[in-house]
């Protein structure tokens, strides 16, 4: 007799105490012969709904064949784990078996984990040990993903142990991911240490954990000792890095990936896409894009919007709209990711139409459609709209706005510089404003001047955030505009006291499938020289056109991008510089920033867009900024 040490306390009682069934509905005892028992088993094969089943069970009651745990057993699996089942039907089944056996038992259980009752797994196990049904390999994956907590995680792994299943891959593979799961990584070392025989899922299970705790320094290293990979490996390793945002280090796997000519699978190309958008890198995006169309990998919803999102967030809404109107299927998911991508290019009207044509088409818009439809009239300074759609959505599709929308609409008004109302919209919340929503108007009212409601919700916004530099950048800005000396040393001074630091500023840009990172300042670059002299004479360029430095930055010392350089060496200024210097006449200039872009560079790009007649995409830390004869896209509103 096992003991019972997997009891929980707090669990439910389940319908399942098995008696010795007296109350069994008297079945007939004609014995089956193997053709009867095909005969009737057979429909099962391709039964795909309740009511098909409920008719082959009760055949299977009348001929006898209910004794039969092989055959009870699949009229078990099929209501327990399939799609058309029915798992209170199978535990009514399941309650009616004198004897389980342990197929039976760890289909019960599997049933109960995929139907998310979790809770149910451990005290179904202990009563199957108190019947005495010896556990086999397939009882332990499920038991493991059911533990709710370390303790019955490691009771469990003493009884994969007990039961002799330390070598099983399934049972160890998923104890591996149950200690990550609770963040207990010498529990994980100690199974994978101890294992016998380890396959790639052991060891891509080992990576992914590791990566996903933030160790991916280690995680490279396992990758790296690893006797085998398979593409599955290599996709976790690039995944990784994608994740931690490492874009650099995910093109070097990948360049390797293909040395040894792995084959680029949905997966990889899916995260080698994500790389791309991080990086800004549009030439390698459009190259996996195309990648992807020769080989015929399958172009499902997921990887489709994934390379529209590529192209909306690497600056060419063309191919994301080439691509969105070549897909045969649309979902909601890729409607979505165009409307967003309209509405960070300040696309609005473009937004709009595309929002009314998905309703026309008879698509359901879900609480994503509308903040890509708010953000295009916050972004457009269309007031009128704004209310129309955010007071819609709920009247029309019975979607409640949640913080993200409130913080679309307080934006919205904080632009079109109606403070007051963005304010009292915050006051008439249901939920408590977040930094994002303080944030929106906070940012509005230095836009606007407006120190009374500024210093206000900007103090907020730092207790809120206290580890954001922007945010006492922002709020020293507002009291320099308005002269208050003191109290931007102040603010200078609580930043420095608390040890938050201003991330340089840093521009990137691709050329030949190689991007280059930029930092203001920076002179690592090979052709550092050739930049600092393309850059002078760009400026030189600009004076000729009225080009007056804006100074403001650097004498209140309160923009971002570091004080120590001077305004004419900032990330964006030396990336453009390259970009003038690497092209071909009229050739578009695309360039990812890390923070926002400031108000001289912003000038300079509208000048050097005229000057040099170029096109000068840049997508900073909140919106894409489209230059083009001296003009911007966000209209000087960003
Ligand atoms: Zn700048
Ligand atoms: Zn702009």
């Amino acid at each position: 007799m096992k003991t019972l040490i997997l009891v929980q306390a707090s669990a439910p009682p389940i319908s399942i105490a098995k008696t010795q069934q007296s109350s069994t509905p008297p079945v007939s005892t004609v014995k089956s012969t193997k053709d009867e028992h095909f005969a009737y088993l057979s429909p099962l094969e391709t039964c795909n709904s309740m009511l098909k089943l409920r008719q082959i069970h009760s055949q299977i009651i009348r001929t006898g064949l209910a004794r039969d745990n092989d055959a009870i057993g699949r009229v078990v699996k099929f209501c327990a784990i399939s799609n058309a089942g029915n798992l209170d039907y199978a535990l009514q089944v399941f309650d009616q078996i004198p004897q389980p056996d342990a197929f039976i038992w760890n289909t019960i259980i599997r049933g109960q984990l995929e139907a998310d009752r979790a809770e149910n797994c451990l005290s179904l196990y202990t009563q199957m040990l108190s019947q005495s049904v010896v556990p086999n390999k397939y009882t332990f994956p499920s038991i493991v993903k059911a533990c709710s907590c370390i303790k019955e995680g490691k009771q469990v792994h003493a009884h994969v142990f007990k039961h002799g299943f330390d070598s099983d891959l399934f049972s160890q593979n998923n104890l591996i991911n149950m200690y990550f799961g609770y963040g207990d990584i010498d529990g994980v070392r100690r199974v994978f240490d101890q294992m016998t025989w380890r396959d790639v899922v052991s060891w891509t299970t080992l990576i992914s954990g590791y990566a996903n705790a933030g160790l991916i320094e280690e995680a490279r290293r396992f990758f790296d000792e690893m006797p085998e990979r398979n593409s599955v490996s290599w996709n976790a390793m690039i995944a990784a890095y994608v994740r931690s945002c490492m874009f650099q280090e995910a093109f070097a796997l990948f360049e390797r990936m293909q040395q040894e000519k792995l084959e680029l699978d949905k997966f990889a190309a899916a995260s080698m896409l994500s790389a791309c958008t991080g990086l800004g890198a549009l030439e390698q995006g459009k190259w996996i894009h195309g990648h992807i169309e020769k080989t015929g990998i399958e172009l499902d919803m997921k990887l489709a919007t994934t390379i529209i999102d590529m192209y909306c967030k690497c600056g060419c809404l063309e191919k994301a709209v080439e691509v969105f109107n070549g897909l045969p299927q649309k979902g909601i998911s890729s409607w979505n990711c165009m409307i967003v991508g309209l509405a960070m290019h300040g696309q609005a009207t473009e937004a709009i139409e595309l929002f009314r044509e998905m309703e026309r088409e008879n698509v359901t818009p879900d609480d994503i459609t509308f903040v890509g439809v708010l953000n295009a009239c916050a972004h457009s300074g269309l007031v009128k709209e704004g209310y129309h759609y955010f007071e819609s959505m709920t009247r029309v599709y019975g979607i409640k706005p949640k913080i993200e929308h409130y913080g679309c609409m307080v934006d919205l008004l904080g632009r079109a510089g109606l403070l007051v109302e963005a304010k009292k919209l915050i006051d008439e919340m249901p939920m408590k404003p977040d930094a994002v929503v303080l944030g929106a108007l906070f940012g509005a009212c230095k836009i606007h001047g407006n120190i009374e409601i500024g210093e206000q919700v900007g103090k907020q916004v730092i207790e809120l955030e206290p580890h954001n530099s922007g945010r006492y950048v922002l709020l020293a800005n507002l009291y320099a505009t308005f002269g208050r000396w003191e109290d931007v040393a102040n603010v200078r001074k609580l930043m420095n006291d608390r040890g938050v630091n201003k991330p340089p500023g840093c521009s990137m840009i691709e050329m030949d499938g190689v991007v280059s990172e930029f930092i203001a300042g920076g002179r690592s670059h090979p052709q550092s020289k050739e930049i600092y002299s393309m850059a002078e004479e760009m400026l030189r360029r600009l004076k000729l056109e009225g080009y007056v430095p804006h100074k403001e930055g650097v004498l209140h010392d309160i923009e971002e991008e570091e004080k120590e350089s001077p305004l004419y060496y900032h990330s964006e200024k030396l990336a453009i510089a390259f970009g003038l210097l690497n092209t071909s006449t009229g050739e578009t200039i695309r360039i990812v920033k890390n923070l926002r872009v400031c108000r001289d560079c912003h000038n300079a790009m509208k000048l050097i867009s005229k000057v040099y007649g170029r096109e000068i995409v840049v997508r900073d830390r909140n919106r894409f900024h489209h230059f083009s004869r001296g003009e911007c896209s966000c209209k000087d509103y960003w």
